[in-house]
């Protein structure tokens, strides 16, 4: 039965119709889940019995079942939810000053294969439906009885492997009758899948895109990560600067820095030399290192060192705070952990 969370508020409006309903139901179905946030049908008391009946035929409703919840000292949650069909997925929620953000999960494992990346240790099974996504909201905002005012699609997933259903999610959480979290406030991450770029650049929504850039030349990032077999560094470059003409906004380059790997001032001058142009700054993001991959976090001279360079250089540059360090903090770590216990740790496959 489809998830009543996977209808933006157009959808819903023609499913109403296809079952003989007013249109204005839809707006009233949509307005208890996202702004009286109930999880049920028959907490919709303005709507007759005979409707509330319906709906129950038509569209299942709930949260999601948290399997696990891991709480840190700084304040982060990870959460490892269980779907309908049984798939663990992880959301992570961080608090900062200006709000506190999800960081959404997108498809059940992941294909693109980077090497330092602990999601990838499971293969996509699936992707995620836009309600899925939606219900990890709604199911966080209920258990800490806080709004959610942030969100990244930067969990598990390569959400540009799967765009019609996170551009689904991005529009029902956007929607002020929906949960009207602001475009701004949306950021999607991608590993670089050039065509994904130029089709969101016409998206017509003001939400952000960043970038796993992660190396400054396409030796290195051939390494980490094989997409860039795919799409070159150069081809990347040109879907930024046309996605940058079309949207006049900014890009967030992420770049985890890895010891011995990507962290030397050669290559953060390589690096200032591909942004050069380009309305991009950099986040610098601390490795939260993954046992099965080997690759070590830079210390802290190197990360100072590699940032003055850029900065010299007149590059804009962030520089992303750790959070949850004493939980499975790294992206698919829970997960991945619960999934090789299910199936006797053999989660390589
Ligand atoms: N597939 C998308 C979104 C998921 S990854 C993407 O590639 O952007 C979200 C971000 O976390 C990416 O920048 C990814 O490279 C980074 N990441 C993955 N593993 C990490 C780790 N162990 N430590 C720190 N960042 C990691």
């Amino acid at each position: 039965m489809k998830l009543i969370y996977d209808d933006t508020q157009e959808q819903l409006i023609l499913d109403m119709i296809a079952i003989g309903e007013k249109k204005f139901r839809a707006t009233q179905v949509f307005e208890w889940i996202y702004q009286k946030n109930v999880t049920s049908f028959d907490e919709m008391n303005n709507l007759s019995l005979v409707l509330r009946e319906r709906l129950k035929e038509h569209f299942d409703i709930g949260l999601l079942k948290i399997k696990e919840k891991q709480v840190s000292k700084d304040g982060t949650i990870k959460y490892l939810f269980e779907l309908r069909d049984g798939g663990l997925i992880e959301s992570v929620l961080m608090i900062h000053d200006y709000g506190r953000s999800l960081c959404v999960t997108s498809q059940l494992g992941c294909n693109m294969g980077c090497r330092f990346c602990a999601s990838g240790l499971l293969k996509k099974q699936r992707n995620l439906t836009s309600g899925e996504m939606v219900n990890q909201i709604l199911t966080v905002m209920a258990d800490t009885s806080e709004r959610i005012s942030h969100v990244v699609v930067m969990g598990t997933g390569e959400p540009f492997d799967n765009y019609d259903e996170v551009m689904n999610f991005v529009h029902t959480i956007n929607h002020p009758k929906g949960l009207a979290i602001g475009a701004r406030h949306i950021t999607i991450s991608t590993c670089g899948l050039c065509d994904m770029i130029e089709l969101y650049a016409h998206e017509g929504i003001q939400s952000n895109l960043a970038i796993s850039l992660h190396a400054p030349n396409d030796e290195i990032r051939n390494e980490l990560m094989p997409i860039n077999k795919k799409y070159s560094l150069d081809q990347l470059r040109e879907s930024l600067k046309y996605y940058i003409e079309k949207t006049n906004r900014r890009v967030t380059l992420e770049y985890i820095l890895l010891k011995g790997v990507n962290d030397e001032l050669i290559h953060a001058r390589q690096l200032a030399h591909y942004i050069r142009g380009l309305n991009a700054y950099v986040n610098l993001i601390p490795y939260n290192s993954v046992d099965e991959h080997g690759y070590q976090q830079s210390p802290m001279e190197n990360v100072e060192k590699f940032k003055a360079e850029l900065l010299r250089l007149k590059i804009n540059v962030t520089q992303r705070k750790e959070h949850g360090r004493d939980i499975d903090g790294a992206c698919g770590q829970l997960r991945a952990k619960k999934v090789g216990e299910q199936y006797g740790n053999s989660n390589q496959k």
